[in-house]
């Protein structure tokens, strides 16, 4: 089986509007890490959020839904913002020091605590697309965030199928997955104190990979400190894996968290799917819902397991 192979590798600052001197051909910026003294919107920052320049929905005005026939339609409604996660051009998650890669993860919670104060929103997600083949049209390292008005589709299948487990055993079904995944092994890349990566039993796409706290917690944001430094480590060393393992693949990682004003459950766990671009969805997927993956999870797994990661010098 022959994948995509393009490695990520930085081309160039060029005229990068994330890079420090270009503040000004941003959005102004909503949160800033790291910079002592200066002004708003001037080098010095470790970690800039600011409101994407393309949005895909607007921030300002009131929900307004109508029906035509049989048609509903809604005004797009909602945040979009990017999250530059470093000054430098080059680095990705993968290479960022543990420390700067749990800034990240403070500046995703402080973005989605600050925006679960609007009234309006009903999910908030945070994705990364790296490299150009997984939809990222800047390589300078970022992720992005989007509030929205409803709950995504997705979301609301993965949560109700979760629910209706629960109500038939009494028991989170992703609580369950990492008993079964510890006692048999074969599907564990790697796992530290709070969390474990694993190749899920029936992926979608070759060397998917979850990341799930190892005890129950409903929301990404809603934790204690130690997970989320816990949570750094481990996603810095499952993205090292799989750059060793396929020379540095564009991916999308995805954090998949309860809805707004369900965030303490029993039945819903919150984790992080990562989705390295590999093979192209076509007519048999798209007519289906079906997916044809060439690589078992076992297989991925021990690779990845079994991947020599060297970290590079910081
Ligand atoms: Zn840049
Ligand atoms: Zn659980
Ligand atoms: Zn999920």
């Amino acid at each position: 089986m022959e994948f995509l192979r393009e490695s990520v590798v930085a081309k160039g600052k060029g005229t990068c509007p994330f890079c420090y001197g270009s503040e000004a051909k941003t959005p102004p910026e909503i949160l800033v890490y790291g910079r002592n003294g200066g002004g708003a919107n001037t080098p010095g920052w470790t970690i800039r959020v600011v409101p994407n320049k393309y949005p895909a929905l607007g921030i300002e005005g009131d929900l307004d839904r109508e029906g035509e026939g049989p048609f509903d339609k809604m005004n797009g409604i909602g945040a979009h913002e990017v999250i530059v996660e470093s000054p430098d051009h080059a680095a990705s998650l993968a290479t960022l020091p543990e420390r700067a890669v749990e800034d990240v993860l403070w500046a995703y919670r402080d973005r989605m605590l600050d925006l679960k104060n609007d009234k309006r929103f009903r999910y908030i997600l945070i994705f990364k697309n790296h490299g150009e083949a997984a939809g990222a049209s800047l390589e300078h390292p970022h992720s992005q965030l989007i509030a929205l008005p409803i709950v995504p589709q997705l979301v609301h299948q993965e949560v109700e199928s979760c629910w209706h487990y629960y109500h038939e055993k009494e028991r989170c079904i992703f609580c369950d997955i990492i008993s079964q995944e510890q006692d048999t092994g074969v599907r564990v890349i790697s796992d530290n104190e709070h969390f474990i990566t694993l190749a899920p039993y029936a992926p979608r796409f070759p060397f998917e990979m979850w990341i799930l706290p190892k005890v129950h917690g409903s929301s990404f944001e809603n934790n204690q400190s130690s997970i989320y430094s816990a949570l750094a480590r481990m996603m810095k060393d499952t993205l090292l894996r799989l750059d060793a393992v396929l020379d540095r693949p564009a991916y999308n990682l995805m954090i998949h968290t309860s809805p707004i004003g369900e965030e303490t459950n029993d039945h819903y766990h919150w984790h992080i799917e990562i989705i390295p671009k590999l093979t192209k969805i076509a007519g048999f997927e798209w007519g289906t819902g079906f997916y044809i993956n060439p690589t078992p999870p076992e297989e991925s797994a021990r690779f990845l397991r079994e991947a020599h990661t060297v970290a590079p010098a910081v």
